[in-house]
Formats: structure tokens, C-alpha cells, sequence
């Protein structure tokens, strides 16, 4: 009998029992708004803002109501207008495209590398067509920042990034989202922290943030943002920004704060897991890790491999085989969007783009989470399937 993994690849770790504690006590108090404060009190809300600020070296933080969210508020506080194009990574999630079209503004698509990141090449040659660059660290994976800043800063285009898989993640040292001029994160159940739902946006801009909090629905309460800047930078954005509610409040707050205060540690506990993975899988024939470049530190909350110029039916067949022993593989490159799972060409929405480049990779991606229920005994196994299974059905096409 082959053995069969019996773990739940969308089970999470419960909430701290401090975060816990302190929902609680936000219940209680009954005071759940962000702007529901009394005497000295700044609130969950602002005290997470001023913690993830910290946390990541930026001037200021807002809190949102979704990473969505903030990536669409993020354009639309460097000033991307309706009908502007925006550049962006063909291998991402839907809010990213999502949150352009959000704007009216359009995506124009940059091709992905073998190693899962935005290809700098094809973004050469596109980087005209647009003033902003939507940069999505897809599944944890970070480009050469160096070079991507040094080319963009050359054409003047605007670095916004969606850190939604890399937060914690660093690029020579600097913490993934300081980079650009906005850095979006998501508080969403599958990412490094959890609300169930949530986002931040961090910058170092002050008008870019004093614009962000308006929209984000502060009303005329700008002055009970400690992790925001100068009320006197409000002067003129207060008339003139509209606000598009998507505030973040107290309960979600007080339940993400010790999860920020135990990133480090989780992040080092992801790293266990996808490193017994990786090495497991390294040898299997068929199969292509991905190269992780020596100034990326990333969280590997989630495992990638390819298999790279196989057939469709094949592939199709590994993830069958797979999910049998109770294995869950997603395939980016499937031709009809499943689960969370899309590619660009299934967002119609958007004017219509041909990467023949990108496409073979795309169709070889194969996806894992790696949430931190599992400990190492089950990613031996889950990886001992997973070359099984990939031996298996290569070794037929070999035949
Ligand atoms: C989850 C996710 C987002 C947005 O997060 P939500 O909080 O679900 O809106 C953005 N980009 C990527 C790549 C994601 O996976």
C-alpha cells in the first residue's frame, strides 16, 4: 500500500492566545471602530500601524480592510487615472490586475523567468507604455530589486509592491515593500499573518500616505494616525481626496499584533519546512526546483517547482495522483482557472496580450502550501509523494 498524507493544506495555526485575550477585550470594551478611543488610548489599530512600521523600517503604516484593497488605494494615491496603463507581472494572484482595473486603468502584462520572477528583459522593453509599475512578489519570489530599481528609476516609473507573500522577505538586506514608493501587504487567512481578512500599506511619502488615509475613510480624524504624517500635510488633501471607505478596525487589530511580534520566529519555522521540501525534491527526475539567489531572504510559506516542458495530460495526471494520496498541487498553468489558481489570459478584462515566452513556464508551475500545521515528519512525506508521483509518470513518458 502506498502511503497517503491525511494533513489539510488550508489549516492554519490558531490565533495566539494573546490576540485572543485582547479581541476580547476590544469586545468587550465594545469600542471596534479604529477612531473609537478614549483619553490617552490610541487604539489596536494605531498601535498596529505604528508596530508594522516599525517592523519593516518605514515612516508610516495605514491599516486597511484588505490587501486588495490597498493595492488599489496604493494606485490610486501616486495618482494612476482611469485609462492609464500599468505595468505588472503575467504570473500573479487576481487582486493584482484587479486592483489596476479597480482604478479604470489597464494592465499591460510583463513576462515571468524561469525562476519565477518579473522578467526584466521583457520589462525593458515595455517600460515605456506606462508610468507605474505594479510589482507582485509572486509566491515569495524577489527579482534582482537592484536592478529592477535602477531601470525603473532611470524611466521614472513608480515602484508599487504587492508584498503579499513576502512579508518578512528581504532583498540584500532591505525589507521586502521599502523599496518601491508604496509597500501592500495582506492580512488575509493564508498569508504570513492572519485576520481573516486585512492589509497595510506602508511609504515614505507623506503626501502619498496623507492621500491613502483619507480614501481609506478617515473622514477629518487624519490626526489619530501616529504612523501617519504631519496633520499640516492634510491642508489641501482633506478637500480634495474622496473617501472610499476600507478602514481596518480594533478586532482584527488586536488579533494580528502578537502574530507581527512572532514573525521572525514562524518565518524561521516556514524556512524549515520548505527547506526539508526543497532538498527532498531536488533530485527527482522530471522535476525543476526553483533557484533561490543569495541575496533573497525569503519565507517560504509556500513551495514551487516546474515541470517544464511536459505535456498538459501529464501534469494533469501528477495532480491526480497526487491529491489520491491526499497531496494538494496547484497548477498555474491549467487551461481554465481553478481555485485560487488564473492566468493572465483568463483576465479578459484586460486588453489582450501574447507572451509566448512566459507561457511555457506558466504552464509548468506547480504549487504547494506549506502552512505551519505540518511539521517535518509530514513534509518528508508530502515530498516523498510528490516524487513518486513525478517518477511515475515520467518514467511512462520516457518509455
Ligand atoms: C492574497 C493576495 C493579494 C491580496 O490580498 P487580499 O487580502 O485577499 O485582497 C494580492 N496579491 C497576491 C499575490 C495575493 O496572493
Amino acid at each position: 500500500m502506498s502511503k497517503v498524507f491525511t494533513g489539510n493544506f488550508t489549516q492554519q495555526e490558531p490565533i495566539p492566545a494573546t490576540g485572543i485575550e485582547a479581541a476580547v477585550a476590544v469586545m468587550k470594551s465594545g469600542r471596534i471602530h479604529r477612531y473609537n478611543v478614549v483619553g490617552d488610548d490610541i487604539g489596536e489599530t494605531a498601535q498596529l500601524e505604528l508596530e508594522f512600521a516599525d517592523y519593516v523600517g518605514s515612516k508610516y503604516c495605514l491599516a486597511v480592510a484588505s490587501g486588495g484593497y490597498a493595492l488599489a488605494t496604493a494606485m490610486r494615491a501616486v495618482g494612476v487615472q482611469p485609462g492609464d496603463m500599468v505595468l505588472t507581472n503575467a504570473f500573479t494572484l487576481a487582486p493584482v490586475p484587479g486592483a489596476i482595473a479597480a482604478v479604470g486603468a489597464k494592465p499591460v502584462f510583463v513576462g515571468v523567468t524561469p525562476s519565477l520572477t518579473i522578467d526584466l528583459d521583457d520589462l525593458r522593453e515595455k517600460i515605456s507604455q506606462a508610468k507605474v509599475l505594479l510589482l507582485s512578489h509572486m509566491r515569495g519570489h524577489l527579482c534582482d530589486m537592484d536592478a529592477l530599481l535602477e531601470l525603473c528609476c532611470a524611466h521614472g516609473v513608480i515602484v508599487v509592491e504587492d508584498c503579499a507573500h513576502t512579508m518578512g522577505a528581504k532583498w540584500n538586506g532591505r525589507m521586502s515593500g521599502t523599496d518601491g514608493l508604496v509597500g501592500c501587504y495582506s492580512t488575509q487567512t493564508y498569508k504570513h499573518i492572519n485576520s481573516g481578512e486585512g492589509g497595510l500599506l506602508v511609504t515614505n511619502d507623506p503626501q502619498v500616505m496623507a492621500r491613502a488615509t483619507m480614501m481609506s475613510g478617515s473622514y477629518m480624524m487624519f490626526g489619530k494616525h501616529p504612523a501617519g504624517p504631519d496633520v499640516d500635510v492634510y491642508d489641501q488633501i482633506r478637500y480634495e481626496t474622496p473617501n472610499m471607505s476600507g478602514r481596518m478596525d480594533h478586532l482584527r487589530a488586536a488579533i494580528l499584533r502578537p502574530q507581527l511580534a512572532d514573525l521572525d520566529r514562524q518565518i524561521a519555522r516556514w524556512n524549515d519546512r520548505y527547506r526539508r521540501v526543497e532538498q527532498a525534491i531536488s533530485d527527482c527526475a522530471g522535476l525543476t526546483v526553483i533557484k533561490r539567489p543569495q541575496a533573497e531572504f525569503y519565507v517560504g510559506s509556500s513551495i514551487q517547482f516546474l515541470l517544464m516542458d511536459w505535456a498538459g495530460a501529464d501534469i494533469q495526471s501528477v495532480l491526480q495522483r497526487c491529491a489520491a494520496r491526499g497531496v494538494e498541487l496547484k497548477w498555474f498553468g491549467a487551461p481554465e482557472p481553478v481555485g485560487f489558481t488564473s492566468r493572465y489570459d483568463s483576465w479578459t478584462y484586460a486588453p489582450k496580450q501574447s507572451l509566448p515566452d512566459s507561457d511555457p513556464i506558466l504552464h509548468a508551475i506547480l504549487d504547494m502550501r506549506l502552512p505551519l500545521t505540518f511539521d517535518l515528519a509530514d513534509c518528508d512525506l508530502i515530498a516523498e509523494i510528490i516524487c513518486e508521483e513525478v517518477t511515475a509518470v515520467y518514467t511512462a513518458t520516457q518509455a
